[in-house]
């Protein structure tokens, strides 16, 4: 697929991209999940309200493909902000429009980039929301992600390592949710009733990062990328 990442240096625009065609396809495969996730403890729209957006997303990318990495972030941003209704909606807006500070004019990535980005969106959304670790929401995904992020940066890893490690962390702060009662949210409204269940908008957060992963994995194989989800 390229040939930078393949020397885990650098994420290119052509990746980034196909990760976020990626998570759009993801997020339409798990639509039910997430709608069933969010039935146990919210409205079931969270399946439906991500899946909007990310559609629309996908119907923006064709006309990214000359735009920076940071312009190609704040039109995620833009989108979803104005297509998912909901808490999750400017709360994803956020997440991408913030991320897209330290990215701006930017054509690739260095695993510090995307370590600058992450901070700068998942404390974009603890301002907005107001949510801490432990509290039932997506926060309880994006902290350790961003976590597992600096510890293999520090370590020296490279960007497969890193982003399956940040993929890892983030699958195991969706599964931290379960015994937790909600703090923040529509959740927070059945109390004690909400513990037991994953939390959906921590889940949505682990496929983003699991889409990551899976994209920078893929530039192993370049002559059989996985293109099932991509436009
Ligand atoms: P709504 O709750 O308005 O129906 P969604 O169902 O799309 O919106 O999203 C629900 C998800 O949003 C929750 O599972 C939770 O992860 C996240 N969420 C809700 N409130 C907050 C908050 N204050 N901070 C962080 N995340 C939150
Ligand atoms: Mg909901």
């Amino acid at each position: 697929m390229n040939a930078t990442l393949r020397t885990q240096s650098k994420l290119t625009r052509g990746d980034v991209l196909a990760w976020i065609a990626r998570y759009a396809g993801v997020i339409a495969e798990n639509r039910q999940w997430l709608t069933d996730l969010d039935a146990a403890i919210g409205d079931g729209d969270h399946g439906a309200n991500m899946d909007r957006g990310f559609q629309a997303v996908l119907a923006k990318l064709p006309a990214l493909a000359e735009a920076d990495i940071g312009a190609i972030f704040k039109a995620v941003g833009m989108t979803l902000l104005s297509t998912v209704g909901g808490a999750s909606g400017p709360l994803y807006g956020t997440f991408f429009l913030q991320a897209a500070q330290p990215l701006a004019g930017k054509t690739e990535l260095e695993l510090n980039d995307w370590i600058a980005a992450v901070e700068m969106g998942v404390n974009g959304i603890i301002k907005r929301g107001r949510a801490e670790v432990g509290e039932k929401t997506m926060v309880d995904t994006l902290a350790p992600a961003l976590a597992a992020l600096k510890a293999a940066a520090q370590a020296g890893m490279g960007w497969k390592p890193a982003a399956q490690r940040a993929a890892d962390a983030a699958h195991q702060g969706a599964l931290s949710t379960v015994p937790l009662v909600a703090r923040k949210g529509r959740a927070s409204y059945l109390g004690e009733r909400s513990a037991g269940h994953q939390d959906p908008g921590a889940t949505s957060a682990f496929l983003l990062f699991d889409s990551l992963a899976q994209v920078v994995n893929d530039a192993d194989t370049p002559a059989a990328p996985r293109s099932a989800h991509a436009a």
